[in-house]
C-alpha cells in the first residue's frame, strides 16, 4: 500500500466490539486473565503494552516499513531506551549538531553510565570512518539537522556503520517518512519526536523507535520500554494516531510553501543567508535531492546586523508565533541561540522558521513587514 493509504488506515480498524469507525481509547491499565491464568488478547499491564499503543506502534512500523516499533512519551525517552540497551564500556558516533537534548543526553546522562561518544561533522563522511573504535557500537545520524539543515548522506554513513560492526539510527524527525526512508537507505533503526509532524497540531509529547529487523538488541530496546516505563498514555497514542492520518498531505504542503518562503527571503536585501536544503545554492542540495522526495517545512535564515536585528524582525511578526517546536499547523518562529543557551553554536544573527499551513502568500507578507525598517 502506498503512504497516503498507510496513514489513514495503519495498524487501525473498525472496533469488532461497537463497530466504532474511530479507533476507541483503552485507558485501562490491567487487562483481565482467562480461568486458566492465561492472557488470550495478549494484553496483560499498560506499561508493557496496551491496545492504544500497540495500534500506534503498528502504525508506525508499516509507515516506516520496518519490522516493528515502540512507542515512548518524548523523543528523549524514546533516545534514552536505545541508548539503555548498550553497555557501558560501548562507543556512540553522533553529530556535532544533533538535536540539543540528544547531545545532553550523550554528554551528561550516559557519559556518566559509561557510554563515551565521538561527536563529528557527520556531512563529512570520512570524519566517521576516523571516529570508528572496536567498541563503537551505534552511529547516531540526524538529518536534516538543526538549525542549519545540512544534509548527512544517509546510505554513505549507515554502509560505513555496518562495515564495522555497527548499527546504525536515523532520527527521521525532520524529514518524515514522507520524504525520507531511512531503512531503504540501509538505516538499522529511526527515531521521530511524534511531537513534532506525526502529531502534527502541537499538542501532544511523544517518541517512536522503529527497527528493521527485531534482533536481540531490539528486545534490549523493547525491555527498555516496558522495564525503564518512559511510555505514552491511551490519548497521547490516539491524538498522535489521529495526527498522522493527514501527515502526507500536510508534509507536502508544508514543503512547497518553505521551499517559497526560502527563495524569498534569499532575494530579500536585509537577509544575510538563508539556510534551507531545497535552495540549489545550497551546499546541502545535492545529498538532499537525492535522499529525499521534497525538502521539508523547516528553514533559518540571518539577519544583517546580529542578534538584536534578529531579535526586532522576531518582535515585528503578527501572523508568526514566537516559540521553539515544529511540526505544526501554525508557522513559529525563533531565535534559536537564545534557546539552545550557554555553549550554543547556532549564529545570534538567526531566525529559525516552523512553516505551518497557513497560506504563504500571508506568510510572505508577514515576514515582508517584520523586515521592513
Ligand atoms: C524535538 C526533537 C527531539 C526530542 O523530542 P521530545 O519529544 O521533545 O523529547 C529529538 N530529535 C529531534 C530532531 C527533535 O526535533
Amino acid at each position: 500500500m502506498r503512504l497516503e493509504t498507510l496513514a489513514v488506515h495503519a495498524g487501525r480498524r473498525v472496533d469488532p466490539a461497537t463497530g466504532a469507525v474511530t479507533m476507541p481509547i483503552h485507558p485501562s491499565t490491567t487487562f483481565e486473565r482467562d480461568p486458566d491464568g492465561s492472557y488470550p488478547r495478549g494484553f496483560l499491564y499498560a506499561r508493557n503494552s496496551n491496545p492504544t499503543r500497540a495500534a500506534l506502534e503498528a502504525c508506525m512500523r508499516d509507515l516506516e516499513g520496518g519490522a516493528d516499533a515502540t512507542a515512548f512519551g518524548s523523543a528523549s525517552a524514546a533516545t534514552a531506551a536505545v541508548l539503555l540497551s548498550l553497555a557501558p564500556g560501548d562507543h556512540v558516533v553522533a553529530p556535532t549538531d544533533a538535536y540539543h537534548g540528544t547531545l545532553r543526553l550523550l554528554r551528561e546522562t550516559f557519559a556518566t553510565w559509561g557510554l563515551e561518544t565521538t561527536f563529528v561533522d557527520m556531512t563529512d563522511a570520512s570524519a566517521v570512518e576516523r571516529a570508528l573504535r572496536p567498541a563503537t557500537k551505534l552511529v547516531w545520524i540526524e538529518t536534516p539537522s538543526n538549525p542549519l539543515w545540512k544534509i548527512v548522506d544517509v546510505a554513505r554513513v549507515a554502509a560505513i556503520a555496518r562495515d564495522a560492526g555497527a548499527r546504525s539510527l536515523c532520527d527521521n524527525t525532520v524529514a518524515t517518512p514522507v520524504l525520507q526512508r531511512p531503512f531503504d537507505l540501509g538505516a538499522d533503526l529511526v527515531l521521530h519526536a511524534t511531537t513534532k509532524y506525526l502529531g502534527g497540531h502541537g499538542d501532544v509529547l511523544g517518541g517512536v523507535v522503529v527497527t528493521r529487523a527485531d534482533d536481540d538488541f531490539w528486545q534490549r530496546v523493547r525491555r527498555a520500554q516496558a522495564t525503564a516505563g518512559g511510555v505514552p498514555s491511551p490519548f497521547d497514542c490516539w491524538l498522535v494516531l489521529r495526527g498522522i492520518q493527514t501527515l502526507p498531505w500536510r508534509v507536502r504542503a508544508q514543503s512547497a510553501h518553505a521551499l517559497r518562503l526560502a527563495e524569498v527571503l534569499a532575494g530579500h536585501p536585509r537577509v544575510e543567508a538563508v539556510h534551507y536544503p531545497g535552495l540549489p545554492a545550497s551546499p546541502a542540495h545535492d545529498v538532499a535531492r537525492r535522499q529525499m522526495r521534497a525538502f521539508g517545512g523547516m528553514l533559518s535564515f540571518e539577519v544583517r546586523g546580529g542578534r538584536d536585528a534578529a531579535m526586532a524582525v522576531a518582535a515585528k511578526v503578527r501572523l508568526f508565533t514566537r516559540a521553539t517546536s515544529f511540526g505544526g499547523t501554525e508557522s513559529l518562529i525563533e531565535h534559536r541561540a537564545s534557546i539552545e543557551g550557554a555553549g550554543s553554536r547556532t549564529p545570534e544573527s538567526l531566525l529559525r522558521v516552523s512553516v505551518g499551513l497557513e497560506h504563504p502568500d500571508d506568510l510572505i507578507e508577514d515576514l515582508g513587514q517584520a523586515l521592513t525598517v
